[in-house]
């Protein structure tokens, strides 16, 4: 189907046309034409389903535009607000509509002021009661969205939203989306929804098949080698390394800082702040590897996250759901990983039964397979290289001090090293980056690169864009990287037995 048969008007389907939707997801395909109906609704989808849009677009349809909050979207945490908020401005801006996010640890005068404002507001339960309780602020929506209803309930806000409904008119519209349903929630909506409609995403659909999910035996001294190897062999853009406690968050981002890779650990107990510093590091690309806990990690939103990976599996099957809703976002394709050692297959047979999907068992790579698949890559990567010109003459210039054989080694070990990073045309440097290549490769002891060389490439490309100190024993580097880069580290990691067990 598509979202001209919903009749919307042209300004709103100017936006959904701006954020590049083609068709209605199930969710929406369901949901749209039961609200636009005036229907009070129940909706339950897993994560990255589309459930904004499947509120969104028909409350804001039935928006008249000038009379104050006219729509109220209730939701667990900051984060969310703001996610849903950006949605949520992007399909009404276009018709004009104002939108304000409202949540706590932020001034009230300035909130106060976007509120009075605003045409829909986004609000974390606390601060909105808060308001509404200490009639610093008065609304009357028509809309009224309770979003992640079952994270809400997690999170202790089941006494705040019944209060902030007692605030709210009777004549209104309500709608209520959770991924699941617990008691407590199909009791709420008793109280709060009038005649509702449901909507619910059936299990095999609810399984978004963008994401494949394989799980690995291992024993559990195992688990880090074979987090790295296949680190190494899958070879992920973003991922998202899930642990079950803090302090395995903890101890696994040392581990894996030390490795080289780019980390960044998120859990429950960080300051706001630093948590929203962090994700932005995420979706920026700065940090490749999250570290996450459950709580840290729900309702993130990150579109181009290739993998999760669960160190360990999840305790029960609504976790595991929202743990690899993270990845296959937007019509992007994901893996989920799952590391398990034989005793915990049982909770494999288990999560599949409930969630309705399938896990297909792996082997975790050899160093060789992992081997063959970099080559692979990096063939690929070759036979799509122009050449340039510069690159001719740089090869021409190599030539005087070095033979071709080696030329091409050296060539395909940086190239190697740049693919994942930004997929940087090697044969486009400069004349300085020639003569430093020419250092390199007079330096250049054919195994001795082979063997250290290949791995992490991704740290050196980054120095490099950063201080242009190429030399591999040079100074100039900061401290943790330079003892890894310059010494035995590496080597030792590939080279060690310890990672060949797999
Ligand atoms: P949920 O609330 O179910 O977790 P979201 O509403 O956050 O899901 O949507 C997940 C992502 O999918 C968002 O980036 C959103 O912009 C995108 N999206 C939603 N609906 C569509 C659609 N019909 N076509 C393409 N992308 C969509
Ligand atoms: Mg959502």
């Amino acid at each position: 189907m598509t979202f001209q048969e919903f009749n919307f008007k042209d300004t709103l389907n100017q936006a959904i046309d701006d954020a590049g939707f083609k068709e209605p997801s199930p969710v929406q395909a369901d949901a749209i034409p039961l609200i636009l109906e005036g229907h009070d609704l129940i909706g339950q989808a897993q994560t990255g389903t589309g459930k904004t849009a499947a509120f969104g677009l028909p409350v804001i349809q039935q928006m008249v535009g000038n009379k104050g909050v006219e729509a109220l979207v209730i939701v667990p945490t900051r984060e969310l607000a703001m996610q849903v908020s950006d949605e949520l401005f992007r399909f009404g801006k276009t018709a004009g509509l104002k939108t304000a996010t409202v949540y706590g640890g932020t001034p009230y005068n300035k909130q106060i002021e976007r509120i009075n404002q605003a045409n829909i507001i986004v609000a974390t339960p606390g601060r909105l009661q808060d308001l509404l309780q200490s009639k610093r602020v008065t609304i009357n929506p028509n809309f009224v969205i309770l979003d992640e209803a079952d994270e809400m309930l997690d999170m202790g806000f089941l006494d705040e939203i019944k209060n902030i409904f007692t605030f709210l008119p009777a004549e209104r519209q309500t709608l209520m989306f959770s991924a699941t349903m617990p008691k407590q929630i199909k009791i709420l909506a008793e109280q709060i929804l009038n005649n509702p409609k449901s909507v619910t995403i059936t299990k095999s659909e609810r399984t978004n098949t963008d994401i494949t999910q394989m799980f690995y035996v291992v024993a559990d001294y195992e688990r880090d080698d074979a987090l790295l190897r296949l680190i190494d062999y899958k070879n992920p853009k973003k991922c998202i390394i899930f642990c079950r406690m803090k302090k395995e968050v903890d101890r696994l981002s040392s581990y894996m800082t030390a490795q080289g890779f780019k980390v960044a650990a998120l859990h429950g107990d960080m300051e706001q702040k630093q948590r929203e510093h962090t994700i932005r590091s995420f979706k920026q690309g700065l940090v490749e590897i999250f570290i996450a806990t459950d709580v840290a990690a729900r309702g993130l939103d990150v579109n181009d996250v290739s993998h999760v990976f669960n160190y360990h599996i999840p305790f029960d099957s609504e976790s595991y759901v929202h743990r690899i809703g993270r990845t296959g976002r937007a019509g992007n394709k994901g893996e989920a990983i799952t590391l398990v050692s034989p005793n915990e297959l049982r909770t494999i047979k288990r999560i599949e039964k409930d969630v309705g999907t399938v896990m297909v068992s792996e082997v975790i790579p050899t160093r060789q397979e992992v081997q063959t698949r970099k080559d692979g890559d990096l063939l690929a990567k070759i036979a799509d290289t122009k050449v340039t010109a510069s690159g001719k003459d740089m090869v021409k210039t190599l030539q005087h001090d070095i033979d071709i054989v080696t030329i091409a080694q050296l060539l395909a070990t940086i190239v190697q090293e740049e693919v994942d990073v930004k997929g940087k045309d090697i044969i486009g440097l400069g004349s300085e980056e020639v003569k430093a290549l020419i250092e390199r490769a007079k330096n250049f002891k054919g195994g001795d690169r082979n063997g250290g060389g290949r791995g992490r490439g991704r740290n050196r490309s980054r120095n490099r864009s950063g201080g242009g100190n190429r030399d591999r024993n040079g100074g100039g580097r900061s401290g943790s990287r330079d003892s890894r880069n310059g010494g035995g580290n590496r080597g030792s990691r590939n080279g060690g037995g310890n990672r060949d067990r797999g």
